[in-house]
């Protein structure tokens, strides 16, 4: 029996799913998924150290209070304007499935964050996507049209840019009738945040991530900020599908992680100084990049180089990530590592030119 026989195709939901980044195992240089090159906080060791095994035998507090209260806490919000959830995939995947429920298309940049697309195909949300401009900056105008809602990385993905806070303003402030997400998983290493708008504006939701500033990838620990309105419809989309989405452990390391403020600014400005000498090495090397106020460059040295030297690392088992898409292909995103894993991945680079 052939594929084109088997009716029950009709009735299966059938995506293309988003690719992560290669996990490759053993000892290499990873800069392909823009992790941390640090350590989580000493703190969320002595947590888990200190965790009551025996708990696991019960359910863990589907609200995730000692969490959802020491980030709440720790941006001066109220409980109920926090929202937690399994890494910032999970508090986006249901943002889309909670504010982006109406008929018309939603809008987000033609480069961006590559999930948002599979998310709106997921959940058969109609998408239009907005062209950025040469520089890979917004075109803030292009986004004051008919929408059911809108998605903005700020910094954003793969490209780095950050927009002002006036750019994104207009954009909110132009939309007050759909939800305006901007998704900020990169905004501790640069760029303003849009929390300031949070009290002017009840359409703004900011989604956050423990992966990459806080060092906690493993964990899976993203949260959002909005309203209460908003964010009691994000937990109802939540209760509706599972109500146990944080685990023991990611309460207690999440709560430690967020509580320890000065590990947080050492490993974020380290990781911001590695980034601006490394910005110094790729033009002196003949890169073009925009600025960067992320963890990762997306940087470019000609065209039709960018895949061979991606491969050519990888023989050296140092991973940056490769987009094979139009406009992308002649780029490589180099995520920010130590120092010292910086200093190994120039020497090959420059074999590889
Ligand atoms: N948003 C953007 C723009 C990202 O690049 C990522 C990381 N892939 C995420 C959200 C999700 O990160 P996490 O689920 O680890 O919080």
């Amino acid at each position: 029996m052939g594929l084109a026989d088997m009716g029950f195709l009709d009735n299966i939901r059938r995506v293309t799913p988003y690719v992560p980044g290669e996990q490759p195992k053993g000892k290499v240089i990873k800069l392909n998924t823009n992790e941390c090159p640090y350590p989580p906080s000493p703190k969320v060791r002595a947590a888990l150290q200190g965790m009551d095994i025996d708990l696991l035998r019960k359910y863990p507090d589907p609200d995730a209070f000692e969490l959802t209260h020491a980030i709440a806490e720790y941006y001066g919000l109220k409980d109920s304007q926090v929202f937690v959830g399994v890494g910032s995939d999970d508090v986006l995947s249901q943002c889309f499935l909670a504010f982006f429920a109406g008929k018309r298309p939603i809008l987000f940049p033609d480069i961006t964050y590559s999930f948002y697309d599979v998310w709106a195909q997921v959940y058969d949300i109609p998408y239009f996507q907005i062209p950025l401009k040469d520089d890979f900056s917004l075109n803030a105008e292009a986004f004051l049209r008919e929408n059911g809602g809108i998605v903005i990385a700020n910094p954003n993905a793969p490209t780095g840019v950050a927009e002002s806070l006036e750019t994104l303003e207009e954009i909110i402030k132009g939309n007050t009738d759909s939800v305006v997400i901007v998704d900020e998983a990169y905004i501790d290493f640069g760029g303003e945040t849009a929390l300031p708008l949070l009290q002017k504006y009840e359409n703004l939701i900011i989604t956050r991530t423990m992966s990459k500033s806080r060092a906690l990838a493993g964990l899976r620990v993203g949260y959002a900020f909005g309203n209460e309105t908003l964010i009691k419809c994000l937990k109802d989309v939540k209760f509706s599908i599972n109500s146990y989405t944080m685990n023991l452990p990611a309460i207690i390391m999440g709560k430690a992680a967020i509580e320890d403020d000065v590990y947080f600014r050492e490993i974020r400005d380290r990781v911001v100084a590695t980034r601006e000498r490394s910005k110094e090495h790729l033009r002196d090397m003949g890169f073009s990049f925009q600025d960067s106020k992320a963890n990762f460059i997306f940087a470019k040295r000609g065209a039709g180089q960018a895949e061979e030297v991606f491969r050519a690392l990888r023989d050296k088992d140092i991973y940056v990530r490769y987009f094979n898409k139009p406009v992308l292909r002649d780029y490589l995103r180099i995520s920010i590592g130590t120092d010292e894993e910086m200093d190994i991945f120039f020497r090959e680079l420059k074999e590889c030119l």
